[in-house]
């Protein structure tokens, strides 16, 4: 399934929230939830800074959409990530019903930075949504995007050194 073109602004806005999640301290994720008409319904960026390591955006929106939208609507809105959800986050995406999932760097991109980077493995395996939610569908990742993204884990990987 393609990235359209029509899309990049919310995938640009995804990694400028990710710049702001690296500009306060927090690793550079973040994502935005769409509405099937195109609309802005919500945004956020990791917070796992706080000491709670299940503050990522893509789990914040889905509760956020539980909590806000109705079964339709979940169905028909689009979660834009500047990388692919965990599975924690793709497992909440499919339980609240959300449908697709457009993500600019993929697990094993992101997995393969950090490996550089020497950053210790996660505690939780960085399977990709399809294996996690089979019924989502999932589009990216995003050459045009993906090099932004990594320079965001760069800085904030060597940053900590
Ligand atoms: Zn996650």
């Amino acid at each position: 399934m393609p990235v359209n073109d029509d899309e990049l602004p919310y995938l640009r806005r995804c990694v400028e929230l990710a710049a702001e999640a690296l500009e306060s301290g927090d690793e550079p994720f973040g994502s935005v939830l769409v509405a099937g008409d195109g609309t802005v319904l919500a945004e956020d960026h990791n917070r796992v800074a706080s000491g709670d390591r299940t503050r990522h955006p893509e789990f914040e929106l889905a509760r956020w959409s539980a909590a806000h939208l109705s079964p339709a609507e979940r169905a028909a809105a689009t979660v834009y990530t500047s990388g692919e959800h965990c599975p924690m986050c793709a497992a909440a995406h499919a339980w609240v019903g959300l449908g697709r999932i457009v993500y600019v760097a993929s697990s094993e991109q992101l997995v393969s930075w950090l490996t550089e980077l020497g950053v210790p493995s996660s505690p939780v395996r960085p399977l990709p949504v399809a294996e996690v939610a089979p019924g989502v569908t999932v589009a990216g990742p995003v050459p045009e995007l993906a090099d932004e993204v990594r320079e965001l884990h760069r800085r904030f990987h060597r940053g900590r050194d």
